[in-house]
């Protein structure tokens, strides 16, 4: 891959953050979206939001080889102390996140028990932040050695196995496109992968079934009135495959996962990540990229990052 690429899919992600933030928990069919505005949060038209603020501090963190709990940092200095944010201002931070965030900073909790292990805390806020990690991993032939990784880096938030398990499902569809099969073909083989590699792990395996409609031959034709749009992290995810199998671009992908509704941001910023990963040779239209506040920040994390990754062997 090239290093442009790598910056093709982190920026595409961005963009659809963006472009969601100001339909953020609006009514499906309420507002049509295809261009930077403002609406929920009164941000200026082209903010991203948490879902962007934790995902550079990932990409930092990746950049340099740093620890757990120097990640844990970051992330409280983007919450506490308005770090990594478009406009200087921290906004739209979820509660399993923020809780996390406290164990590990106000109550001492060490970095892998910080995040919330109950069956409530499975909405998308670690799935949203991990797509830099996927790509960090694309030469790791180990499927193991991933899946730990994944894990670790999901439970730094949220540690309820189904947590665990969409991260590994969203990881590894980016890892499966990144090495050069289709979203189809991974979908086709991505269940008796899984379901092999975590033969140990029972509390985990037993998650699997909530996953399965998408991996069912005719998900693709799903009516847009069965997709659920909301911010729970088996929705997040069935949405934005969905977005992804009935689009046949980037910016199209965007456009249907945007005006779903309800958790815009997230739903857009993954599926414009996924769209990008299965079209290396497309990228997320210019113009919305323009848009896009604060872009010397976004630079400052993404450049070295995609450079990083280019250059190791
Ligand atoms: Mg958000």
């Amino acid at each position: 891959m090239q290093a442009y690429q790598i910056e093709n899919i982190l920026y595409a992600g961005v963009v659809g953050d963006a472009l969601g933030v100001p339909v953020e928990f609006d009514k499906r069919d309420s507002y049509y979206i295809d261009s930077m505005t403002t609406g929920t949060w009164e941000q200026p038209k082209g903010s991203w939001s948490d879902d962007t603020s934790f995902t550079l501090p990932l990409l930092e963190n990746l950049t340099a080889g740093q620890s757990y709990d120097e990640l844990m940092q970051k992330f409280v200095n983007y919450m506490f102390h308005n770090e990594y944010t478009p406009n200087g201002v921290a906004f739209g931070i979820g509660n399993t996140c923020a809780k996390a965030l406290r164990n590990w900073s106000v109550n001492h909790y060490p970095a892998l028990e910080s995040g919330d292990k109950s069956v409530e805390a499975n909405g998308n806020g670690a799935l949203m932040r991990l797509a830099p990690l996927a790509i960090d991993l694309v030469n790791e032939s180990n499927l193991d050695q991933r899946l730990q990784l994944e894990r670790e880096y999901t439970s730094l938030t949220h540690r309820h196995p189904r947590s665990i398990v969409a991260s590994y499902i969203y990881l590894e569809i980016i890892h499966s496109l990144l090495n050069g099969h289709s979203l189809l073909s991974t979908l086709d083989t991505l269940p008796n992968q899984l379901t092999k590699a975590l033969e140990n792990r029972p509390s985990e395996l037993k998650e699997l079934p909530y996953f399965e409609a998408m991996f069912q031959p005719g998900f693709a034709t799903t009516l847009r009135k069965d997709i659920k749009s909301t911010g729970y992290v088996v929705d997040t995810l069935l949405a934005s495959i969905w977005s992804v199998l009935n689009s046949t671009s980037i910016d199209g992908a965007v456009i249907l996962a945007v005006n779903l509704g309800e958790d815009t941001d997230t739903i857009a910023s993954i599926t414009a990540t996924l769209a990008s990963c299965e079209n290396l040779s497309d990228h997320i239209n210019d113009e919305w990229k323009s848009q896009l506040q604060n872009k010397p920040l976004l630079d400052k994390f993404i450049k070295p990052f995609a450079k990083k990754e280019t250059t190791k062997s």
